[in-house]
């Protein structure tokens, strides 16, 4: 038995939203739009395809042949723009199993993945993937068993319809949330039922609430939530850790180093999605890794 088979991790591959924004104000954050990598028990989860997911990619490229789940949030540009560019699924003998919700106009994730790679968007379309593609429509609410992973989903409010997923494994669990906008009066009951007692909850935290609620520039029906909402549901669904995720572009590191002491100040187990950080779960910490208990904001 491998020594992985015994480990839940979760690897930063994108941790930007709506656009990749790389530079020299983006360097310590970084600028990839979302990727999420989890080890579990030895089976290679991924979620969300955007620029990350191609980074992620060439990592792989040591370790063909490979077989991985992927689970899309939804399919707007920064969740699905690293697909076209992902290395391994052009490579035979790979395999990947492809889970995704059907848009509100009924476009399945194998169609909408498809389509963005016709003419005249893209030159080389998805047929040209050599690997094993097998495309599951996802049903809201429905639990994927996947061995003794389940991967359970829930609608989150955001334009066009996103679903949050939740793992769970050896009594062991990460909520992945994002992207989804809270609501004025109440806590979302999807967002707290995905979110219940979780290890790790990954929150779309991608403004503050002063930029939400500018007189001038207001984000309210953007579809993505504050930081100070993400502490609101860490502490109402009694989470350890609360991962601030979905950076805006605008925000520079700094800013983000200035987000992270605020929000662990109102909740001490917060920490800073960066890319290429690795938080484990389930065992002790190996040098280059932060466990879930030890992780802490570095600024
Ligand atoms: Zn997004
Ligand atoms: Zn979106």
């Amino acid at each position: 038995m491998s020594s992985t088979q015994n480990l839940f991790t979760i690897q930063f591959w994108g941790v930007r939203g709506s656009i990749a924004c790389p530079g020299p104000e983006t360097v310590r954050y970084g600028g990839n739009t979302p990727c999420i990598e989890m080890r579990v028990g030895g089976k290679r989860l991924i979620f969300d395809g955007g620029t990350g997911l191609r980074v992620l990619g060439q990592s792989m490229l040591s370790q063909m042949p490979v077989e991985a789940y992927m689970f899309f949030t939804h399919s707007h540009w920064d969740h699905i723009q690293g697909v076209p560019f992902f290395i391994p699924a052009f490579i035979k003998g790979n395999c990947f199993h492809i889970y995704g919700a059907p848009a509100p106009n009924g476009a399945t994730i194998e169609k909408r993945l498809t389509d963005q790679m016709l003419h005249p968007n893209f030159p080389v379309p998805i047929r040209v993937m050599q690997a094993d593609l097998n495309f599951n429509d996802l049903e809201l609410g429905e639990t994927v068993e996947i061995e003794d992973i389940t991967v359970e989903n829930a609608l989150l409010n955001h334009p066009g319809e996103a679903v949050g997923y939740r793992v769970n494994w050896r009594g062991y669990s990460a909520a992945y949330i994002t992207d989804t906008e809270h609501f004025p009066d109440t806590l979302d009951k999807n967002v707290l039922q995905l979110a219940r007692n979780a290890d790790v909850m990954i929150y779309d935290a991608t403004y503050t609430d002063e930029e939400y609620h500018s007189k001038g520039s207001s984000k309210v029906g953007w579809g993505h939530s504050t930081w100070q909402e993400a502490v609101k549901v860490a502490k109402a669904a009694n989470v350890k850790k609360l991962v601030i995720f979905h950076h805006d572009p605008l925000h520079n590191d700094d800013f983000l180093d200035h987000v992270g002491e605020q929000a662990s100040q109102q909740f001490p187990n917060t920490f800073m999605a960066r890319e290429g950080q690795t938080i484990q779960l389930g065992r002790a910490a190996t040098s280059n890794m932060v466990s879930v208990e030890e992780a802490k904001i570095t600024v």
